[in-house]
């Protein structure tokens, strides 16, 4: 008899869900074949395969102004946002369902509070955006561009569920909960240093060592690093080693090691 029924039964409806909702072989063989999933071994593509899976069938995807969602765009958010994850775990993605996709940019309408107080109404056209206990929002277009024509630190996916990780204690600000061994000061330092050395690259009008957005707020710092840390995590221990390294003890995963 096994110790603990509730355990037992999780792993057993996990092994059915799997079983019942496979990934089929060749969507998931011809998105592998992209940068972003290639260095992976194949006991990591494997249980990417079966994160992936999982995630499909606990979030509700929902498609706006009439686009259709095909099986191979579904699988292909789906492994994007659990590559992440692939040493953390699905829960870090409980509490929410909905993943709203776009066929495009999609426009949203803010008031921007400056530093003095005063508000504006603000138009903006987005390819993203995680609402904390909310959904995530995406446009495809952005996510396709990503996959087919890679650019050193830009995926969308990966942004925003970074985003979603981050809020995980309750507060969007560059820093996720940490693992029990890691030091928050030595986190505090390294995110804090590279920022603020980001910050100072933009006002002197020297050329950003990485994508300038990181340097608006710690939470899109963060974010941006993420980007980094998966589609070119050479570039990312090149300019900000220290970063890099909170982010192997994090994400418990080294990038830069896989061979493409
Ligand atoms: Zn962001």
């Amino acid at each position: 008899m096994n110790a603990n029924p509730l355990k037992w039964f999780s792993h057993l409806r996990t092994r059915y869900i799997l079983h019942r909702h496979p990934i089929p072989h060749d969507v998931w063989h011809s998105l592998m074949s992209h940068a972003l999933f290639k260095g992976l071994s194949a006991v990591e593509k494997a249980h990417l395969r079966e994160l992936s899976t999982l995630f499909l069938y606990h979030k509700n995807f929902i498609a706006t102004q009439e686009f259709r969602l095909s099986q191979e765009m579904l699988v292909s958010i789906a492994a994007q946002a659990c590559l992440p994850i692939l040493n953390l775990g699905l829960n870090c993605y409980d509490g929410w369902r909905d993943i709203i996709i776009y066929p495009v940019a999609f426009k949203v309408n803010r008031n921007i509070t400056d530093s003095i107080g005063l508000v504006s109404h603000e138009e903006q056209f987005l390819g993203g955006e995680a609402w904390s206990k909310g959904p995530v929002i995406l446009s495809w277009e952005m996510i396709y561009s990503n996959l087919r024509t890679p650019h050193s630190g830009h995926n969308v996916v990966i942004h925003e569920f970074a985003h979603k990780l981050d809020m995980l204690n309750g507060t969007t600000n560059g820093m996720p909960p940490l693992h029990p061994k890691m030091v928050r000061e030595d986190w505090t330092q390294a995110f804090s240093d590279a920022f603020e050395h980001l910050q100072q690259q933009i006002e002197r009008g020297h050329r950003p060592d990485i994508n300038a957005y990181a340097a608006t707020s710690p939470a899109e710092f963060f974010a941006v690093c993420s980007e980094y840390f998966f589609t070119a995590p050479e570039n990312l221990n090149h300019h900000f080693p220290k970063v890099y390294e909170q982010l192997t003890e994090y994400y418990r995963q080294d990038p830069k090691t896989r061979k493409v």
